[in-house]
């Protein structure tokens, strides 16, 4: 059976920080593992980044890290009791200059812009959506407003303004300090969350250049969770390596009923560009409390699968959960499940399409010759990961192995959709590099005596994107 083409990206928190547990997790089939840094400080997540990297290592699989900078997530204050029970039709004031706690009728704001970005009528979701308030005026600093839907309202509890437009910049002071270490840290990705435009990724870009001006560069991750972001996606999509379909605060914004069909054209836009995209969020929600999903996040992972994700996103299920391996697991059946059931027309992608690239023809070249042949791997030898990442935006049933001897391209192309990537020593010979890479596959149980594969590489070796060359061989 072929392995797991979907990968898994799991975040660590209290209900996964211990080397034992991290540990089996990813001999569950976790690929990344997200820091979250809006929790925590620069050493837990040295700790944290340090715990990964022995944890992997024992497990003999390469494991990439993602650093998630918490951005302008904005937030209520606290209140004097922790929390407030919120009653529909009671009036409720949000008040930037409030220092003291909060109670029943009104509390802080740690974001002092909210009061000049919002209007009487618009309406403000708190807690992901579960309490809603309607603003009815603004006197200086505090915005008065009646609970639409109430509920429980706890402590720095987050606020979303229905159809967008709160203006704060996606890199706050916090996220540029955070980002040093995430650099420092030698992080494989780094997510940006509510970037509203390409200027936002580009000045990110520019951050870890700044930081790190001759070493090797994270992907860059663009979160889609503002409604700002739709109208300009593709643009945001170019700016960026990779993006997260960020449903938890996308619904939020844009509607829960929008958001499934936006899934679909963000992924696919994501594969018409040769970007990765990750479908993130309450995709095994329940787990948080039960061993078992439910049907409908069954469902919902399988297609996300179905759509193209070239991963899947485990958050407070791994972060805060009771059952974290068991939601790894669980999910990897899911994906394996899908994967299996997937029909998918390979040379209906290829029809009409000209490739400007020799490496990117030979790629396809790669795809096509090896899905007709019935080969049973295809082969990469690959310097930056361009061809694996190429090769794997198209549904292809055999495995691809990228083989590369660059650590930090290995590890990226952990999130890479069916790219297994493997570690190989540098080689400038190109009848050497073919020979171990067969030694490779065959010591690794991939291939054996009879199988044939398809394998790529460039002449002269160790150019990245010098890939010029494909052969088809059979294992004597
Ligand atoms: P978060 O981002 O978990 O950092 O909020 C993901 C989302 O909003 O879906
Ligand atoms: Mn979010």
């Amino acid at each position: 059976m072929n392995p797991r083409a979907t990968k898994i990206v799991a975040t660590l928190g209290p209900a996964s920080n211990t080397p034992e547990i991290l540990y089996a997790m990813i001999e569950a089939g976790v690929n990344v593992v997200r820091l979250n840094f809006s929790h925590g400080t620069a050493d837990e997540h040295r700790q944290r980044a340090a715990m990964v990297r022995a944890a992997a290592q024992r497990a003999g699989r390469e494991v990439a890290i993602m650093a998630d900078l918490q951005g302008p997530k904005i937030r209520v204050g606290k209140f004097a009791q922790g929390r407030v029970l919120l009653q529909a039709g009671q009036a409720f004031v949000l008040d930037a200059a409030r220092t003291q706690p909060g109670d029943e009728a009104a509390v802080g704001l740690d974001y002092k812009n909210l009061p000049d970005e919002v209007q009487a009528g618009d309406v403000l979701l708190l807690n992901d959506g579960l309490i809603v308030l309607q603003v009815l005026r603004l006197e200086g600093a505090a915005v008065h407003t009646q609970v639409v839907q109430g509920g429980e309202l706890s402590n720095h509890k987050g606020i979303n303004k229905r159809g967008g437009g709160l203006t704060a910049p996606a890199l706050t002071a916090k996220d540029m300090e955070d980002l040093k270490v995430a650099i420092a840290l030698e992080v494989d990705f780094v997510a940006v969350s509510f970037p509203k435009d390409a200027a936002d990724m580009e000045l990110a870009r520019q951050l870890c250049l700044l930081a790190n001006p001759y070493g090797a560069q994270p992907a860059l991750i663009a979160k889609i969770e503002r409604a700002e972001a739709i109208p300009v996606l593709e643009s945001i999509v170019l700016a960026s390596d990779g993006i997260m379909v960020a449903r938890g605060d996308l619904a939020v914004e844009v509607g829960n009923a929008a958001v499934p069909a936006l899934q679909k054209r963000m992924i696919r836009l994501a594969h018409t560009h040769d970007r990765f995209v990750i479908t993130a969020t309450q995709m095994m929600e329940s787990m948080i409390h039960a061993p078992m999903p439910t049907r409908a996040e069954v469902s919902d992972v399988a297609n996300a699968v179905l759509d193209g994700s070239d991963a899947v996103m485990l958050s407070a299920e791994t972060a805060a959960g009771k059952f974290p391996l068991e939601t790894v697991r669980e999910m990897a059946l899911i994906c394996e499940a899908a994967e299996r059931a997937d029909q998918h027309d390979l040379e209906s992608d290829f029809s009409g399409k000209a490739f400007t690239r020799i490496d990117q023809s030979i790629a396809m070249g790669a795809l096509f010759t090896a899905s007709h042949l019935g080969a049973k791997a295809i082969v990469a030898l690959t310097e930056s990961g361009s061809t694996a990442l190429w090769m794997s935006r198209h549904k292809v049933r055999i495995p691809i192995y990228a083989l590369t001897p660059r650590l930090r391209a290995q590890r990226r192309m952990a999130v890479y959709r069916n790219v297994h990537p493997l570690l190989v020593d540098s080689s400038t010979d190109r009848d050497t590099a073919l020979a171990q890479a067969e030694q490779h596959l065959i010591g690794r149980g991939i291939v054996q005596s009879g199988d044939v594969y398809a394998i790529t590489c460039g002449e002269p070796m160790g150019t990245p994107g010098g890939t010029n060359m494909l052969r088809i061989s059979r294992v004597e």
